[in-house]
């Protein structure tokens, strides 16, 4: 039963000509398939329609070759080719009863590293952050085209089947805000100076669109609201002229900000709701519904953000990527079921990576059609079988969840009182807090299943699992951080022993807190280097973080956090050696070499914490192997999974743990490829 409360979450809202069922409203989102995938976009987007979404969107999809965006894969709309791909989602949305929605792109100016065409764009520059390409200033010509172009594309989209075709103004992807913004608009005829000339060719778009399917389609526009830059760029009292004076003129308004960084900030630096201060107060200045996000996962604030008159529909990108099945959850009066997004940004590493989306807590995203899995169902047993999953981290709750839900009688052991192995330790660093939700939603769940048994506090070893006579054992052990240094940069470790204190991340998570200078050196790159540094300085630790890479955690430039980061350090007073190696260790010091010159500074050190690499904990598949007699013990299979198998993130342990419940006593062809592929013919 639906909470009374959440009713207002579900009235239907017109969106020009179209009716939206109710008021989620799956915005815009890259997701590394685009062309390149398109059944298993249209998988996607029929799960995220079938979770009860009325409006399910496209990622941008370009209109053009001449603007661009390879190697990233997104969406195309070129040429009558493409419309085949397209109509495939659109059936996907529509199977379900959601509106299905395009953002028709054109980029601007972009290296154009596939097409090789020479870039244009609002004025003349260099494109990119460091593509060794300029741009020519477009006349009056090429605005010409490019509104042929988006006109061509729009009926395109119509023909595929779409109900709302965008125009895209966001993100500081797009030729329009481009044009809009006094940042990138240097020029001096009809479509620059004034506001109005600025707005010129934004409301040409909108109008051509508008024209050509308005009969038959919505046309929102998605428009940033802020571009982090002050007077310089857009900001607020700007786009209120700019809402006003186009006020009727969309369907829709779709408001974002206005580059991506800020955009999907991670909740390691922006909260639940952080975007409602640019867009409160907007609504106000237009009849048409206004849509707009802020990572929502508690319907609560989404009623709230209805109820408050800022919004009329809660937009959502990730919060449906990790739970595509949240309205309807909200809906049957199952909040408590809801898979919260946790703010990783995992989701946006595939867009960067140019490889189809994944999900920290959705271990189903991206899989729906080639492994086909579905992110609520899972396949009945195969015959009966007792599963002991030894680990109550990500890989070992996921897997012991899915399994319950097969049918399977499961016993889960860890040795620690507390079940969420890292995804709990891990979130008591300062912004990781929303790691706990990948332990909370799966110790929910399996608290609903009868034929799950928790043993927290048991630490296992080989005698006690044969004791307990299960017939599959699933090792779910984790990983732990090494303290010999050894890792990317130096293989074979180092020698650590003259310095007092040499930490490892574990020991830190662990309560180990050095007092006075610390040296971290991190060879991992992903975040715990840099969560690390802001948790000792914060405890009043003099931190320097030392680096081989040219920039602090450098794999975050995945999740869009790698500048935060830096910032947020700064900020706290750490230092940083980017570009350094450590070569040497003293009693209370080290000696770290700058990697290019090859000179060596010697830093205070009274703790030394090393981020180097993790070792899988197998000890106890060794002590079962030396065993030798599980068969004698009715035990078929014994295997390792998430970081005890290959450490790597907690998305890829839960997807480990899923992997190996969907697959546990399915019988599969050894040498078959272990997915679907697209063909390309
Ligand atoms: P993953 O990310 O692969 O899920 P984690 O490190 O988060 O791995 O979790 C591993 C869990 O396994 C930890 O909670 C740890 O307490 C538990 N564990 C490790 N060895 C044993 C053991 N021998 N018996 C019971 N629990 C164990
Ligand atoms: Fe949310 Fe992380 Fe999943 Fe992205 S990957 S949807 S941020 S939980």
């Amino acid at each position: 039963m639906r909470e009374k409360a959440h009713d207002i979450l579900f009235e239907s809202v017109r969106i020009g000509p179209k009716t939206a069922r109710n008021r989620f409203y799956q915005v815009p989102h890259c997701n590394g398939m685009g062309y390149r995938h398109p059944r298993a976009l249209a998988a996607m987007r029929g799960v995220k329609a079938e979770g009860g979404w009325a409006v399910v969107s496209t990622e941008e999809a370009e209109i053009h070759p001449s603007s661009e965006v390879a190697p990233s894969i997104e969406g195309r709309i070129w040429s009558d080719e493409d419309i085949r791909h397209h109509t495939m989602v659109v059936e996907a949305i529509h199977k379900h009863g959601a509106l299905a929605a395009i953002e028709l792109c054109y980029n601007g100016p972009r290296p154009n590293y596939l097409s090789r065409l020479p870039p244009m764009g609002a004025s003349a520059g260099p494109v990119g952050d460091i593509d060794p390409v300029h741009c020519r200033a477009m006349d009056l010509e090429d605005f010409r085209a490019v509104r042929r172009w988006h006109r061509q594309a729009a009926l395109r989209a119509r023909k595929a089947g779409y109900d709302l075709v965008y125009v895209y103004a966001g993100h500081g992807l797009t030729l329009t805000q481009h044009l809009l913004s006094r940042w990138t608009n240097r020029r001096t005829d009809m479509y620059g100076g004034s506001l109005e000339n600025r707005t010129r060719f934004l409301r040409e778009l909108l109008e051509d669109t508008k024209d050509a399917v308005g009969h038959d389609c919505a046309v929102p526009l998605r428009l940033a609201v802020d571009e982090a830059l002050g007077s310089a760029g857009l900001e607020r009292a700007e786009i209120e002229d700019v809402v006003a004076s186009l006020a009727d003129l969309p369907d829709l308004f779709d408001f974002c900000m206005g580059t991506w960084r800020h955009d999907s900030r991670t909740a390691r630096f922006a909260a639940e709701g952080f975007q409602e201060p640019f867009v409160r107060g907007l609504k106000a200045l237009t009849q048409k519904p206004v849509v707009g996000v802020g990572r929502f996962t508690s319907p609560e604030s989404m009623a709230a953000q209805i109820r408050s008159g800022v919004l009329d529909f809660v937009g959502a990108a990730r919060p449906s990527i990790a739970d595509p099945f949240l309205p309807r959850k909200i809906d049957e009066g199952r909040a408590d079921d809801l898979r919260e997004c946790i703010g990783c940004n995992v989701c946006v590493s595939g867009d960067y990576l140019g490889v189809p989306i994944r999900c920290t807590q959705n271990p189903t995203m991206g899989e729906e059609w080639r492994r086909g899995w579905h992110p609520e169902r899972i396949a009945a047993k195969h015959g009966g079988a007792r599963i002991l999953v030894v680990g109550g981290g990500p890989a070992g709750l996921e897997a012991a969840h899915q399994l319950g839900k097969r049918g399977y009688e499961v016993m889960l052991a860890d040795a620690s009182c507390e079940l969420g192995g890292r995804a709990v330790r891990e979130s008591r660093l300062a912004g990781l807090a929303t790691y706990r939700r990948v332990a909370e939603y799966r110790l929910h769940q399996l608290s609903k299943l009868s034929a799950v048994t928790l043993f927290p506090g048991s630490l296992m070893t080989a005698d006690d699992v044969l004791a307990t006579e299960a017939t599959h054992v699933a090792l779910a052990t984790g990983a732990r951080w090494r303290r010999d240094g050894s890792g990317r940069r130096h293989p074979a470790g180092l020698d650590l022993s003259a310095h007092r204190s040499v930490l490892t991340p574990d020991d830190v998570l662990d309560g180990l807190l050095p007092s006075g200078s610390a040296v971290i050196f991190d060879d991992d790159h992903y975040l715990m280097g840099g969560a690390l540094a802001g948790h000792l300085a914060r405890t009043g630790c003099r931190v320097t973080l030392v680096t081989p890479a040219s920039v602090v955690s450098a794999w975050t430039a995945n999740t869009l956090e790698v500048d935060f980061i830096a910032e947020e350090l700064v900020a706290l007073g750490v230092r940083f050696l980017v570009r350094h190696d450590l070569s040497r260790v003293h009693y209370d010091a080290v000696e770290v070499r700058d990697v290019l010159t090859g000179a060596v500074v010697e830093l205070a050190a009274e703790a030394l914490v090393t981020v180097t690499a993790r070792d899988p904990v197998d000890d106890l598949e060794r002590a079962l192997a030396k065993r030798g007699s599980e068969s004698s013990h009715g035990i078929v299979s014994v295997a390792r999974i998430g970081d005890c198998d290959v450490p790597a993130t907690v998305a890829h342990a839960v997807h480990a743990g899923h992997l190996y419940a969907r697959e546990l006593n399915v019988e599969r062809d050894a040498d078959a490829l272990p997915f679907r592929v697209e063909p390309i013919l």
